[in-house]
This record gives C-alpha cells, structure tokens and sequence, in this order.
C-alpha cells in the first residue's frame, strides 16, 4: 500500500525530535512527514513502562492520591497500546541488546518483565537513600513530569518539555534536573542544559545550576554536571536551525550501524527497504509520483 504524505509538521520542537532529526534525516521524514508506523521495540516499552511507573510511585510519595499498579500491569497496558498503535502483534515486536544464556531472545518482554522491574526497586532505594528531595514549586506542584514550553526567537520557535524530575540536593540546598535512563549511559549533557533553559524561562526567579542522569541499569547516578555553559543564546541557535532544516525538507539519510535497528528499515530507500517504494522518495516530484498512481 502506499503512503500519502500525512504531515502538517507541529509548530513546537522537542529535544526528542530535534536529536532524531539530527540523528537521520530519512527516518525522521518516513516517521514525522510520512506517517510511517514504526515496528515497536521492547527497549522503548520497557523504558516507558520504567518512567510511568517510578512517575506514579513518585506522585503518591508527595501525597498525590493515585493507585500504584505493579510494573507487570503498566507493561502490559503500554504493550497493549503498542500493539494497538502499530497494527503488529507483541510476537514481531523489536528486541535490541545482546543475547545472553538466560535470554537468547536478547532484551525481549521477557528480559524487561524481570529487569525493568528490578530497575524500578533501584529507583524505589535510590529515593529513599540518596541526599535528594523532589523540589515543589512556587505553586505547590511537585517537580515530577514538569512540562515547560520554551520560547524562542520572538515566539517563532518553541520547544516543548516533559522533565522527569527536579530535585533538591539536601548537602548543598541546590536544584538538579534529573533524567532517567533506562538504557545505556549517555555521554553528553546537552539534553539537561536545555531544560535548564525552559525551567528557567518558567521560574525565572529560581536558579538550576545543575544536573545529572539517574541510569536505572545500575540504580545510580551520572556525575552531577554544571550546566552553565548552557546559554539561551545556545538554544535559541540550535533549535531554530534545527526548525530551519525541518522547515526546509531537508531530510537526508544517515546510513550506518544504527540501520540494523531501525524501526523503519522495511522503507527505506538507503537500505533499499522492502517496502520502500510505497513512500514518495526525495528526488520524485509529487506530480510525477501522481502520475505513476501511487498518490
Ligand atoms: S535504515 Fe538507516 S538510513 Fe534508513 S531511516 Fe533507518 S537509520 Fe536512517
């Protein structure tokens, strides 16, 4: 079946898109502007299985009335939403990691059923030892899941912002912006410098000075990072090229060891993908692909 070109490309930018964008333009067109449904994975569900869970376990530590589930059921409900999403049943679902002898089937449900739960008793003693406190803000909300939405170049870009926590470094009295990572340590902080921009354009009156990722795999945290380098100016550069290049279409493919993950392989024409011609390529007019019937 063909695809028809689906997107009216949202206004806002996240750092999310920004990085995928950046990363390869051809899956970010084939996803973003062409609709394309990926192949779900285990290692996204798993994570977000991670995040919702420790989000609900947090909320109710700082009086939110709320139900905790187990982390089996919000898997569950998350691999339900995947399958419904997608059209593809749990069994084709992606695997990523390395086979080891108790999971031949690498990181499959399986693997995250046992370790994703495991990452969320880390979280569970990481809260209760570490010296850090979930910050409040002026307005009583509890810094979990704080959306911002940063403005940039006179309101022409904006940049939309869901950070997992702020917390509050009892030694020291300073707030630190924190990611959970459900997957392998990430060398750059760049992600936390940007929401250090958004959260200081919402409270403009409070400082956050700093940050640091919280790796579930190992239940501790990244070095706690200054993020003073990271300037409005800086932001404002990166996202408005970044909205330029999405602006523009120009959306080239970045071929190499991540193909063989790709949850859009099958349609790629830089892998010569299965089912890659069912979606308009770059160098095709849109008359011509008309012609040819596919449109
Ligand atoms: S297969 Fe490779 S080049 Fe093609 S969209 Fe995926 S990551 Fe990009």
């Amino acid at each position: 079946m063909a695809h028809a070109y689906v997107a009216e490309l949202p206004r806002h930018l996240s750092f999310s898109q920004v990085s995928n964008l950046l990363q390869c333009g051809e899956k970010f067109r084939l996803t973003r502007v062409w609709g394309v449904k990926e192949l779900p994975g285990w290692a996204l569900i798993g994570g977000s299985a991670v995040h919702e869970w420790t989000e609900i376990y947090d909320k109710i530590s700082m009086g939110v009335a709320l139900p905790q589930p187990t982390f089996e059921q919000v898997f569950e409900k998350l691999t339900v939403e995947a399958e419904k999403k997608s059209g593809i049943n749990r069994r084709d679902f992606k695997c990523s990691g390395r086979a080891t002898k108790a999971f031949p089937d690498k990181e499959s449900a399986a693997w995250w059923l046992q370790e994703g739960l495991s990452m969320c008793r880390s979280w569970v003693t990481f809260r209760q030892n570490a010296p850090f406190d979930i910050w409040i803000d002026p307005k009583g909300v509890p810094g979990i899941e704080l959306a911002c939405k940063l403005s940039l170049d006179d309101h022409h870009t904006e940049v939309v912002m869901y950070i997992d926590r702020v917390m509050v470094d009892n030694r020291s009295g300073e707030l630190v912006i924190l990611d959970l990572k459900s997957g392998q340590p990430v060398k750059v902080d760049a992600q936390l410098g940007d929401y250090r921009i958004g959260l200081e354009q919402k409270y403009p009156e409070t400082q956050f000075r700093y940050g640091c990722f919280w790796y579930a795999r190992t239940g501790v945290t990244s070095p706690i990072f200054p993020l003073n380098e990271y300037t409005y100016g800086r932001a404002e550069h990166k996202y408005t090229q970044a909205k330029r290049i999405r602006d523009a279409g120009i959306f080239l493919p970045n071929p190499g060891q991540q193909c063989g993950w790709c949850s859009v392989a099958d349609h790629c024409y830089a892998v010569n993908g299965v089912l890659s011609g069912t979606v308009r390529p770059p160098w095709v007019s849109i008359p011509d692909w008309g012609r040819a019937g596919d449109e």
